[in-house]
């Protein structure tokens, strides 16, 4: 089927190497020599080297499929019919070479003429005072006026900070009016998912002082941004990421293992949609060299899998079963990444020794944070008063292995908060005692580093994304 996952990768890929594009392999998901960044979640991010000079790329045009991880979308993720925390990123890149003209031509061509997607069922977004992205557009293009939506510098204008950035155009795809949300001003950049986003065209062509003044570059830069998964899913026609080729496989074997049908219970399928992406997600990290531990990107992995364990409580499963999974997502992914199959055992390990570990401690975990909820619930405290006690979130956390987002999330599911000014003053104290432990030559040394690796998070939710960087334990 030519619009399996795979085909459609080779397929783009081939496309750009056709315009004169070196195919470049997928970087691994942990960045190497950039401290501002967790995870790479975009084509770019290895990238911006040669984007900002400091080397030169071995082309000037470069196409690449590239593994991203975006934590900031965790919420949205099997509820939203387009995010994943892991996904994979098509792109085409300019340094300095082609600009808009090139860049928009052969996205069309692609969309329209190899995949021969109806133009009607396609929508373009530019930056409002982008009018030389429309003239093209309408001009060169020749897409009507009316199908050309003209966005703030919110969804359509790139930058961080200062340094390189610019105007972008998107591509939307309209699923007709069975995924609309039915409200009036349903349209292009509503938040429902009949017009998804397929693809970003990012144009940096100024430089940004940082306070508003825009130098334009002498030499602009392209850089191209589509999800596989998402192009994949309206190629196939299929209702949301999780039921493209590949991926449904993966769901088909937590179904299994489950003994649930999915589509029979609404929120059974956002459970298997969750452990289907954060298997995905946890296992291509492992492949990369990520471990579990309670900091930085060893806490994005070991959230993640905590997070697909209690959503398989939620399925009625009561063993370990995540690491079972991870053989389904090597077999799907090893076309692309044959190092997978090499490191099978290793990350099958990681996986079980993570769920061995949490799955002692779940169950109880759960019965107190239930008790609690239950407590607070029953005793009719307004809304926005109900608050889940520093003690109670510590103790989830350092007896029971929850993750405080775990904690908070499943607050947040009853409306209750957390207090988080005492939470945060317990992981000080404890940071302090592990301190003194370890000038004091006392305690078991993993213990210890386990601690204290818990207690920066600072970084943890730092996506590359101007808007995607929050931080949730001061
Ligand atoms: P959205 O508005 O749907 O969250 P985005 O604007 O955040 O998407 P970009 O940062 O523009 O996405 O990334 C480029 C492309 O990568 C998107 O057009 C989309 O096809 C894909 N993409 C982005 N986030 C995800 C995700 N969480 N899962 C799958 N694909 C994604
Ligand atoms: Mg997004
Ligand atoms: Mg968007
Ligand atoms: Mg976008």
């Amino acid at each position: 089927e030519w619009t399996g996952l795979n085909d459609l990768r080779s397929k783009f890929l081939k496309f750009y190497e056709s315009k004169g594009h070196i195919i470049l392999p997928s970087a691994p998901l942990v960045p190497r020599d950039d401290n501002s960044l967790l995870l790479i979640n975009s084509g770019m991010a290895p990238l911006k080297k040669y984007f900002t000079g400091i080397e030169t790329p071995p082309r000037k045009r470069a196409t690449s499929c590239q593994k991203c991880i975006r934590t900031p979308d965790i919420e949205n993720v099997g509820k939203t019919a387009r995010h994943g925390t892991y996904f994979e990123m098509l792109g085409n890149f300019s340094f300095g070479d082609y600009f808009k003209h090139e860049a928009t031509a052969w996205a069309w061509e692609f969309l329209t003429r190899v995949l021969e997607i109806p133009k009607e069922l396609l929508w373009i977004t530019i930056y409002e005072d982008d009018d030389e992205a429309r003239d093209i557009w309408v001009n060169e293009v020749g897409i009507p006026p009316e199908r050309i939506i003209r966005m703030g510098k919110e969804d359509n204008f790139w930058e961080i900070g200062s340094g390189p950035c610019g105007p972008c155009s998107e591509i939307h795809f309209d699923r007709g009016e069975k995924y609309g949300c039915g409200r009036p001003d349903c349209g292009v950049g509503c938040e429902c998912d009949r017009y998804i986003e397929i693809w970003n065209l990012v144009f940096t062509q100024f430089n940004s002082d940082g306070n508003g003044h825009y130098e334009p570059l002498a030499h602009p830069n392209i850089d191209t941004g589509m999800g596989l998964e998402r192009l994949a899913c309206v190629m196939q026609g299929v209702d949301n990421l999780f039921e493209v080729d590949t991926v449904q496989r993966i769901m088909g074997h937590i179904s299994r293992i489950a003994g649930v049908t999915y589509k029979q219970d609404a929120s059974k399928d956002v459970s298997l949609r969750v452990i289907t992406d954060h298997v995905r997600s946890t296992t291509m990290m492992i492949n990369d060299g990520v471990v579990p531990s309670n900091e930085g990107r060893g806490y994005v992995l070991r959230r993640l899998l905590r997070r697909a364990a209690r959503h398989g409580r939620l399925l009625g499963i009561h063993k370990p079963f995540l690491f079972e999974v991870v053989d389904t997502v090597i077999e799907e992914n090893k076309v692309a990444y044959p190092d997978l199959v090499d490191h099978r055992d290793y990350i099958v390990k990681v996986v079980r020794m993570e769920e061995d570990r949490f799955s002692r401690t779940i169950d109880s975990g759960m019965e107190l944070l239930n008790s609690i909820v239950d407590k607070i619930e029953s005793e009719k405290i307004a809304e926005g008063e109900r608050r889940l006690s520093g003690d109670l979130a510590f103790k989830l956390y350092d007896t029971f292995g929850f993750p405080i987002d775990l904690t908070r999330e499943i607050l947040e599911e009853h409306h209750i908060s957390l207090d988080e000014a005492a939470f945060g003053k317990l992981m000080n104290e404890q940071r302090e005692r592990a301190r003194r432990a370890r000038e004091e030559g006392i305690g078991d040394v993993s213990w210890k580093d386990d601690v204290l690796a818990s207690l920066d998070h600072k970084t943890v939710f730092c996506g590359y994304a101007a808007g995607e960087c929050k931080t949730r334990v001061a």
